[in-house]
């Protein structure tokens, strides 16, 4: 066996796993004076990382979402009944450190990390949530930083990672203006010296890179995973939730129903640990931050804890003693543990887990893996389903709806105007939209629920029109068809309710389709909040 001599003796190679990138360097990881002993420096939070996952086979598994500026490794647990296995199962995301000076985070981190795996065989309730959960925690995503951290007297305030900027200019990207969702807006800084700077471009540091591509990793048939997240900062002691980038409390870009979820969600876990609930940009505007590209773009229900202590002023506010540590992270254990039972149905905490906690639901606000002209058999020449913001077209009447159901996204024939109400309709024959698999319990009736517009001019026939699909084992099966007449026909949001008892306990897909057949005529056909529900 190889053999790697370090100060701190001889490892044997095969003992550091495939997970430690590079080798370990001890003569040059700093670590916390002393006084502070019981915080973990990068290496000291790496041992015990690997120990919990030697001791935890059947539970833990340690890998990495990739290496920071100067390569260490950012190090990642997967905790869960079946580590090996995708089961289906609702994710949760647990990340610390974005910024270096904030110690306590990654103590946060570790703290979560014993909970679940110490609790498991032995504690009920934890049992219940690492069965049916998988639990993501990145303890560290800023290790570089501090590293730099350590290396004051005893500590030098260092918030940013150590990414060079151009010859001449400050060292260090603001980690947390630095993600892709309207990155570069007020709240954050162009400048390198800043605090707050928010990098070259979006994604500019690879430490959010990794962030990034890794929650893009648990996309999978094209529907996020991670339900939730918390990534811990420090201080104030505060629960904030998205979005930072405006004060509005419901812009477009969020729908009422997350907008309640995730302000009853943040209040009662405040009230479990004394914190604060907020929107994030109660506390000031930022942009690039982790939690309003998290929702914005995956529809995560996110939340920053800014954590012990809540008041305070200068850098000795993120350097609290070290004893404090064990009390200032059990006093979120409840928090955390009550975001965990949650995640399979956030919705369920107001009250409307019925409506939408069923084997399906999208409000079609993000691209969750619907595919258009599924079989390459539409005929459709123009105006093919395109989800998105819908352009409002008017011909004798408003055609194209303007505005979605919720949010303000939509599915939606030709979404753009491109110039006239006839410009971007259904031409030609068929256009047809996919959604991924819903498997349909055996057990319960289930009813698939939707809302859609159909509008036309009076030069329509019934060879146009909307029709509902249901698609299963190679069979597709007409459940819904609104026919066009020779009547100008406005856009308007219609309910529909269609009962899918034939395909109980069978795995279907659901198929939109518009069409105009014949004679060319003005066809708009529009889709939202697609939903399969129980009774
Ligand atoms: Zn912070």
């Amino acid at each position: 066996m190889a053999l790697l001599a370090t100060g701190l003796g001889v490892i044997p190679v095969a003992a550091l796993g495939p997970t430690m990138g590079g080798l370990p360097r001890p003569d040059m990881e700093p670590v916390y004076p002393p006084e502070d002993a019981g915080y973990h420096s990068y290496e000291e939070m790496v041992a015990e990382i690997r120990q919990v996952a030697s001791d935890h086979p059947d539970i833990v598994r340690l890998s990495s979402i990739g290496e920071t500026y100067k390569g260490r490794t950012i190090h990642l647990l997967r905790i869960s009944d079946e580590p090996d296995r995708d089961e289906g199962e609702p994710e949760v995301l647990f990340d610390a450190l974005h910024h270096a000076r904030e110690h306590l985070t990654p103590e946060m981190a570790l703290s979560i990390i014993h909970l679940l795996t110490d609790g498991y065989g032995t504690d009920p309730r934890i049992t219940a949530i690492v069965d049916s959960r998988v639990i993501w925690v990145v303890p560290m995503l800023n290790p570089d930083g501090l590293a730099y951290d350590l290396r004051g007297d005893p500590y030098r305030g260092w918030r940013k990672n150590r990414q060079p900027n151009a010859a001449g200019e400050s060292i260090g990207t603001d980690l947390n203006r630095n993600y892709g969702y309207r990155w570069g807006g007020t709240g954050a800084s162009a400048d390198p010296a800043s605090q707050v700077y928010r990098g070259a471009a979006p994604w500019s540091a690879p430490e959010t890179r990794a962030m990034r591509d890794f929650i893009l990793s648990r996309r999978i048939d094209g529907r996020q995973r991670i339900r939730t997240l918390i990534t811990f900062h420090t201080a104030g002691e505060l629960i904030l939730y998205p979005y930072g980038y405006t004060y509005a409390d419901r812009p477009s870009d969020m729908t009422a129903l997350d907008e309640r979820t995730l302000r009853t969600l943040a209040e009662t876990m405040a009230a479990s640990n004394g914190y604060v609930a907020q929107q994030s940009s109660d506390l000031y505007l930022t942009s690039g931050g982790k939690l309003d590209w998290t929702y914005g773009r995956e529809r995560i229900l996110g939340f920053t804890f800014e954590l012990y202590p809540s008041g305070g002023s200068g850098i000795d506010r993120f350097y609290p003693p070290d004893e404090l540590i064990v009390q200032e992270t059990q006093r979120n254990h409840e928090a955390v543990l009550y975001l965990l039972e949650q995640s399979d149905c956030p919705y369920r905490v107001i009250g409307k887990e019925a409506g939408y906690c069923g084997p399906f639901f999208d409000d079609l606000e993000v691209g969750r893996g619907w595919l258009v002209d599924a079989d390459g058999t539409d005929t459709a020449t123009g105006g093919t389903w395109q989800r998105g913001v819908p352009e409002a077209t008017n011909l004798s009447g408003p055609k194209q709806i303007g505005a979605a159901v919720s949010g303000r996204a939509a599915m939606a024939t030709g979404r753009k105007t491109l110039g006239c109400a006839s410009c971007n309709d259904v031409d030609g024959g068929v256009t047809t939209v996919r959604s991924p698999s819903i498997d349909l319990p055996a057990s319960q009736p289930t009813w698939l629920r939707l809302r859609y517009t159909l509008a036309h001019t009076d030069s329509a026939t019934p060879e146009d029109g909307f029709r509902v699909v249901i698609v299963s084992e190679g069979t597709r099966t007409v459940v819904f068809q609104d026919l066009a007449t020779a009547v100008d026909r406005d856009g308007k949001w219609q309910r529909l309710k269609l009962d899918l008892a034939p395909w109980d306990g069978r795995r279907v897909q659901v198929q939109l389709e518009a069409f105009d057949m014949g004679a060319p005529s003005l066809v708009e056909a529009a889709v939202d909040d697609v939903r399969v529900t129980l009774p």
